[in-house]
């Protein structure tokens, strides 16, 4: 009886700290175990260690054209619970990302693909997009509920196939879920992204011309580390057309 009791807890009280939240633009359900208070506070201490370790650019062009993109998409992103801030990291590298909570970290390195404003609000609204979809607090969740599955399981299977059960359930975790949703969460935040963009006054169209340019740089000898997590291919360049006349509806 008290192991069962024990059992029974064990499921169910992570359950309760989960709330169901929906996605901004894709309405889709999101299992998220972080208060989005708590989220907005891990952003800033990491946006703290950023600033500590990464050279911040003084260069008064880069700076202004990040913060004016930026505070356009930050408009139509509409987080009041946002303390926006946009940075210019002093790094070579074409990289960028939004911490939640609305701190802006743009590489110096993403103007060699960024071509004009409307591709450099492509990026922007992108990152911007995977921080409002709270894209950050959902892996971190998908992350703890995997493990207390793992415990639920190999309480159950039981001691001497635990190491064995650990090893298939890890991969089978690491394959099966946390994978391929990362793909999910690029292509929600390229969506997003295209809407943001047009809602803050720029040209869709652009964002095909970002992705095409990312496109080509990686067949370089070098590709650029943002396509590691980014894969620019023919396949993300043809969902996003097929959303252009959908962010068109956007234009005010
Ligand atoms: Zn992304």
């Amino acid at each position: 009886m008290n192991r069962v009791y024990k059992f029974l807890l064990i499921l169910f009280l992570p359950i309760i700290f989960i709330s169901c939240a929906k996605t901004p633009y894709t309405n889709r359900t999101q299992l998220i175990m972080v208060s989005p208070q708590d989220e907005v506070k891990m952003g800033y201490q990491a946006a703290r260690e950023v600033l500590q370790k990464e050279p911040i650019s003084k260069d008064r062009r880069l700076n202004y054209l990040v913060r004016k993109v930026g505070m356009r998409i930050a408009k139509a992103a509409n987080q009041p619970n946002y303390k926006w801030e946009f940075f210019v990291i002093d790094k070579d590298i074409p990289n960028a990302f939004c911490l939640p909570g609305g701190k802006v970290f743009v590489y110096k390195g993403i103007f060699k693909i960024a071509q004009n404003e409307d591709q450099l609000a492509t990026v922007i609204a992108h990152e911007v997009a995977h921080a409002i979809l709270r894209h950050g607090a959902e892996r971190m969740s998908m992350v703890q509920l995997g493990q207390i599955g793992k415990e639920l399981l190999a309480r159950t299977i039981g001691g001497k196939y635990g190491s064995l059960f650990d090893t298939v359930y890890g991969i089978g975790a690491q394959y099966g879920v946390i994978l391929p949703y990362s793909r999910k969460f690029e292509y929600e935040a390229d969506e997003v992204g295209l809407y943001l963009m047009t809602k803050a006054g720029y040209d869709p169209r652009e964002a095909i011309k970002f992705w095409e340019n990312m496109m080509r740089m990686s067949r370089g000898q070098k590709p650029p580390e943002f396509l590691s997590t980014h894969p620019a291919d023919e396949h993300r360049i043809q969902r996003l057309k097929a959303l252009i006349p959908k962010a068109l509806k956007y234009y005010r």
